[in-house]
């Protein structure tokens, strides 16, 4: 057994003082059934534990690490700009050179508002959208997740489709009141929903391909209908690109679906490890936007100089280095032919599934499209496997409905050991 004191004495403290003694909540590792590691340091595709455990890393920092931790931007460079002042609450070039790259690196997109954070960004982009069009209607799907802003922390209601209800304490259900909720690859579904609403919708909000219900692709059915009912109807399709932009293609889901959304949001890479997020889209839709226009949206700290300069280096390096894309997707194939091999030579009740570079384990079998079929999985088998795998020196996400997040820093020794650990722990668990 590894050695996590220092990590439990850092967990006894922070619980005193912050609520459930972390910043946000997964983690925790409550689904997994133990206490958080604390993490010292990291370098490439490496953790080190404060008790000094290494592990290799399958989180990524949830995607913005897509070079690693600590790549090679991370030098005298980097210390200069610092040096030059941290925040000016005045414009600074970064902003200007930021928006140019991601206008220039995604289809449709022609202005950019940077924010903070995912969350900022989608619930300023649904705010643009509603400004825009009108209306006030808004529609999400089942399993996608779009930040913690009160209109979207919201489920689908009792009965058919439609109305949701709060999935928060705190969140009055007047605010969730015009948010429906519908099912991920519905084609039926949506048609349904736009016959009976499509004229008060002010926007479609969903992630081109879902991260956060473990990996579920889109059906190119569903995402060209989505796209031909919002033109028919006047409705703004938003894409949450906030983890797959820049991760599966330079030009996101969107370059590779073919379906030009109005609106986008960013976060997690193009922030290269610092609090940024970003929404955009058609000029004419963000020129609602103040000062330009009647809909509000401001930050103290929106397109600070260091997280821009951070951005700009990741984005740079993958818009120079194309072929990050197929090494990725050759890492995550490689984890998927391995663990098909194991899966099927011990009929292990497990599905691995991977669209392009986002791989992901789900311990359910059958078909895996939407929320209510990937919600079947058996969250108590994915915590024995998380702690195997902990023990074993790979550090996978704590939580079933997430993805591995690989990097430009995996190396081949990084992925053989997943597999070797994988069917080592899976034999453990079903061949007892
Ligand atoms: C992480 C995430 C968000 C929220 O971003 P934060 O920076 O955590 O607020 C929004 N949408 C998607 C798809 C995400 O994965």
């Amino acid at each position: 057994m590894k050695n996590y004191n220092r990590s439990n004495q850092l967990f006894e403290r922070a619980q005193k003082v912050i609520p459930g003694g972390v910043n946000s909540p997964v983690r925790a590792f409550r689904s997994v059934g133990r206490a958080p590691i604390f993490i010292e340091s990291a370098k490439a595709a490496t953790l080190t534990d404060v008790d000094e455990n290494t592990y290799i890393d399958f989180i990524g920092s949830w995607g913005p690490m897509i070079l690693g931790h600590s790549p090679s931007f991370v030098d005298q460079n980097l210390l200069s700009v610092i040096q030059k002042g941290m925040s000016y609450g005045v414009p600074s070039p970064f902003e200007v050179e930021m928006a140019e790259c991601l206008v220039d690196a995604y289809q449709g997109l022609e202005m950019v508002r940077m924010v903070n954070s995912g969350t900022e960004a989608t619930m300023s982009a649904i705010r643009a959208a509603r400004g825009y069009t009108r209306r006030t209607k808004i529609v999400k799907f089942e399993g996608c997740y779009h930040g913690h802003s009160d209109a979207l922390l919201v489920k689908s209601g009792s009965g058919t489709l439609t109305y949701g209800v709060p999935t928060s304490l705190g969140v009055p259900a007047d605010t969730v009141k015009d948010t429906l909720v519908a099912v991920y690859n519905d084609v039926t579904g949506i048609e349904q929903l736009f016959k009976s609403n499509g004229n008060e919708i002010a926007c479609v909000i969903l992630e081109p391909i879902a991260g956060n219900m473990g990996v579920v692709p889109v059906k190119d059915e569903f995402v060209k209908t989505l796209r031909k009912l919002c033109d028919m109807y006047g409705v703004v399709l938003i894409f949450d690109e906030v983890i797959t932009g820049f991760r599966l293609a330079y030009g996101g889901a969107a370059s590779l679906l073919n379906v030009t959304p109005d609106m986008v949001c960013f976060g997690k890479i193009i922030g290269g490890g610092l609090p940024v997020g970003a929404y955009g889209g058609k000029k004419e839709i963000m020129s609602v936007i103040s000062p330009l226009g009647g809909v509000y949206q401001a930050g103290t700290l929106s397109g600070n100089p260091i997280a821009m300069y951070c951005g700009l280096e990741v984005l740079k390096t993958l818009r120079e280095n194309p072929e990050i894309y197929t090494s990725l997707e050759e890492k995550a194939a490689y984890l998927e032919s391995g663990m098909n091999r194991i899966i099927e030579e011990y009929q292990f009740p497990v599905t691995f599934v991977r669209y392009k570079s986002m791989p992901c384990l789900f311990f359910k079998t059958g078909s895996l499209s939407s929320y209510d079929e990937v919600k079947g999985c058996d969250t108590d088998a994915y915590a024995t496997y998380f702690k195997a795998m902990l023990e074993r020196g790979i550090l996978l996400p704590p939580a079933q409905f997430e993805g591995l997040f690989l990097s430009t820093a995996h190396t081949t020794e990084d992925l053989e050991a997943y597999l070797t650990a994988s069917e080592a722990v899976l034999k453990e668990m079903y061949l007892k």
